[in-house]
């Protein structure tokens, strides 16, 4: 599932090529992706883009947003006459722009979506609104130790909880647990004060170099560009079982945690 650097890096493409276009037309293909509102888009000009957690909001300049969550296959890709990029077969929403340019949807799994809202009520939408804050915007280390000492849920499933902390996903949790060197199955609360501080700064530099990347194509995403990430080409720890520690030399296993894949070194993740 595209995570904070992914959406991050199609949000930052996104704002150099689309904002200015003007919509003039939406093909809506699979009703249940963009269920509703978009008559509230056409003609409006796209004038920001900003991004919560998992979550793409495109301005327009007629008081309404949409609102974008690729979930787990979802792809946002920009053509124009300059950078020209097609259709899929999985594209079930086209925005048609002026200029001769497109934004496409494209989605094998079905499960991501689009929503119409008032520029004004974005953040009091209410997946917007339930999201916890998020690591290199608005989360302290004050904050962080006070979410990890609220439960004794496994560490791992705490940092995927959007409503905990926002914009981690299964890669980056994984990666940043490993660099943390603390088991994913640890009780939350269990941290010690060095290993709480310890954690954030191993999230926030592995997002920071999964930005670098341009996030991470192991999967289905691809940038607003229709370009391939990089990220997994320097995963640290995450799908590389059966390959050996970057910093021990051991076997990584794969285990399962919460019911996701969760990739560790034994040795080095107490
Ligand atoms: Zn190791």
């Amino acid at each position: 599932m595209p995570e904070l650097p992914e959406v991050e890096t199609i949000r930052s493409q996104l704002e150099k090529y689309l904002v200015g276009h003007k919509i003039e037309k939406i093909d809506v293909r699979v009703a249940k992706i963009f269920a509703s509102g978009k008559e509230k888009l056409v003609g409006g000009r796209v004038k920001s883009l900003r991004r919560f957690g998992k979550v793409l909001v495109i301005d327009l300049t007629n008081g309404y947003s949409f609102l974008i969550h690729l979930k787990l296959t979802g792809q946002v890709v920009f053509s124009s006459p300059k950078l020209p990029n097609k259709e899929s077969s999985y594209t079930h929403v086209v925005f048609h722009l002026d200029k001769n340019a497109n934004l496409f949807f494209n989605d094998s799994r079905k499960f991501g979506w689009i929503k119409v809202e008032k520029t004004a009520e974005v953040e009091a939408e209410p997946f917007v609104k339930k999201l916890g804050p998020e690591p290199l915007k608005n989360l302290t280390l004050k904050k962080f130790q006070e979410i990890l000492a609220s439960t004794r849920r496994p560490v791992k499933i705490l940092l995927l909880d959007q409503e905990k902390l926002s914009g981690v996903g299964n890669i980056y949790a994984n990666d940043a647990l490993w660099e943390a060197k603390i088991n994913p199955r640890r009780p939350a609360n269990s941290l010690g004060l060095s290993e709480q501080s310890k954690l954030l700064g191993a999230i926030e530099e592995i997002l920071k170099i999964g930005l670098k990347y341009q996030g991470a194509s192991d999967q289905w995403y691809i940038t607003a560009e229709g370009k391939k990430g990089r990220y997994q080409e320097h995963f640290l720890v995450y799908g590389r079982v059966g390959e050996s520690c970057r910093r021990c030399g051991a076997k990584i296993r794969r285990v399962v945690v919460g019911g996701r894949g969760t990739f560790i070194c034994a040795n080095c993740q107490k």
